[in-house]
């Protein structure tokens, strides 16, 4: 990625990986002219909130994993402090009810067969074939796999559909048979080829994880997730552009709804990757193609507000995950009791996720029928009321990038074939967290700045 002589750069995307961009920029070199173009009324992207009776509750993300450091060190830069989870710990959702997640158990593997022997999420079966990992050779070879295909060799299909995968393909609404391991959960290749085995990697794991007193896994801004784009935006003052559309990104013209253009010396188009491909797809036909290739899946968020007194129905731990077409949802939030809140006085808040790949029809029925869906399947697995108070249905279209087998290797040629002075950054590539967007941010600002500063030692004489 190399930029040239860049003075005035052009952001297309205000969500949290295009305002860091800016933010970093801006930062590091405040003579660098630039400017975000948001689509949208306000900047934030998939971090912004929506109110539910008199509440103000999370619409797309709710917090963000703290053990990936990038969002923390920014939170701390901006003076945007941080909350641990006000509860840990997990459910399962089975046919006999929830079962809690093991604990001690990185990517949902104990590091204990023991601990899989006493838990009742799997049967007698189930549990002695995923024991067989302990003695299967590991796979030899370099290349792409799914995160199916590995689990399925070390633990077989039952607690790969019902235990491990619904937790990891869950984060990407994705299918476990279709995600590239490398791409989503590069960690289980090493502990294959390092331990021989998913067991002893979990264990090692977990053994340098106590030894390291690790924080809470996850944090989320005081107030809401959301604060962090704030403060962001709110850095970048008149920088940042709401309501205007970019049509179209030719080199060093940014084409905008309406007929205007701005000219730059460097695009940063911090999209969705379809939006890029449509931006590009005049100019770069053949990268707009390899772009459109990342594919989506829509998702929902249920957010339901029960009436008071009815936090302490709720189970201790943070929610539930689903495994694949079980229940209308894909997996549960408590959020009265993993981010409490005053606002929510005794009332417990819930959000469902609807939707993944294969099963985005959910999201075409009425709100009013999704909402009834979960909230009877929650009430026949904890105890609260048949419908909830309060209710709002967020639906995210097109929003959960797919790191399918051959993901890294597309997003390098993608990378290798754009002209210098455009760059594709953000939730599409090298990540699907908040954590990852802020770090691929920050490297892509880093370069920005760099090639300025090559630019200027060149020109002195
Ligand atoms: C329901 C849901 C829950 C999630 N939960 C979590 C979580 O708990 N923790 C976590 O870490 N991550 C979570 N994620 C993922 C996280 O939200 C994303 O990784 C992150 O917000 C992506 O940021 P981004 O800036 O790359 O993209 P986006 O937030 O998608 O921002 C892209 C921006 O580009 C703008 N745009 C698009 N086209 C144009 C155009 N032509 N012209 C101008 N502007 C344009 C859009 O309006 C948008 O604001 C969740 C995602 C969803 C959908």
């Amino acid at each position: 990625m190399s930029f040239g002589d860049v003075r005035r750069v052009a952001i297309v995307g205000g969500g949290v990986t295009g305002l860091t961009v800016a933010y970093r920029v801006v930062h590091a070199d405040p003579s660098i002219e630039v400017t975000v173009l948001e689509a949208g009324p306000i900047p934030g992207g998939k971090l912004r909130s929506v109110a539910v009776g008199d509440l103000v509750l999370p619409a797309g993300a709710d917090s963000f994993l703290a053990r990936k450091p990038w969002a923390v060190e920014l939170c701390k830069e901006l003076d945007v402090s941080l909350d641990p989870p006000g509860a840990t710990g997990a459910y399962l959702w089975t046919e006999g009810g929830l079962v809690p997640l093991l604990k001690h158990a990185p990517f949902g593997i104990p590091g204990d067969v023991g601990d899989l022997f006493h838990w009742p999420g799997l049967s007698g079966a189930g549990k002695r074939r995923a024991a067989q990992d302990l003695v299967r050779r590991a796979r030899k070879g370099d290349d792409d796999e799914s995160l199916g295909s590995l689990l399925r060799r070390r633990f077989g299909d039952e607690a790969t559909d019902l235990a491990v995968g619904p937790l990891l393909a869950g984060l990407y609404a994705g299918d476990v048979d279709r995600l590239s391991v490398r791409a989503t959960f590069p960690d289980l290749v090493a502990w294959e080829r390092a331990q021989g085995s998913l067991f002893r990697g979990s264990q090692a794991t977990s053994k340098l994880a106590r030894r390291s007193q690790l924080g809470p896994m996850f944090v989320r801004p005081k107030g809401g997730v959301d604060r962090l784009t704030d403060a962001l935006a709110e850095h970048l003052g008149e920088r940042v552009r709401t309501g205007v559309a970019v049509t179209a990104v030719d080199r060093g013209r940014v084409m905008l709804d309406g007929g205007a253009t701005v000219e730059t010396d460097a695009v940063v188009l911090a999209t969705p990757a379809h939006e890029a491909a449509r931006l590009l797809g005049a100019a770069l036909p053949s990268v707009a193609a390899d772009l459109a290739g990342i594919t989506y899946a829509s998702t929902g968020v249920v957010l339901m507000v029960y009436p008071d007194g009815t936090q302490p129905s709720l189970p201790t731990g943070t929610g539930f995950v689903v495994p694949r077409g079980k229940a209308p949802m894909t997996a549960a939030t408590w959020l009265s009791s993993k981010w409490p809140d005053e606002s929510y006085g005794t009332r417990a808040v819930v959000r469902c996720y609807v939707g993944a790949v294969g099963e985005e029809d959910v999201l075409d029925a009425d709100d009013s029928d999704i909402v009834q869906a979960c909230a009877r399947h929650l009430a026949a697995v904890v105890r609260l009321p048949d419908m909830p108070e309060h209710s709002t249905i967020v639906r995210w279209p097109a929003s959960m990038p797919q790191y399918d087998v051959g993901h890294l290797d597309r997003v390098a040629r993608i990378r290798d074939c754009l002209p210098p002075g455009v760059v594709v950054v953000g939730q599409a590539y090298d990540g699907v967290g908040v954590p990852d967007c802020v770090h691929a941010a920050s490297d892509v600002a880093e370069q920005l700045v760099a090639d300025v500063s090559t630019d200027r030692e060149e020109t002195v004489p």
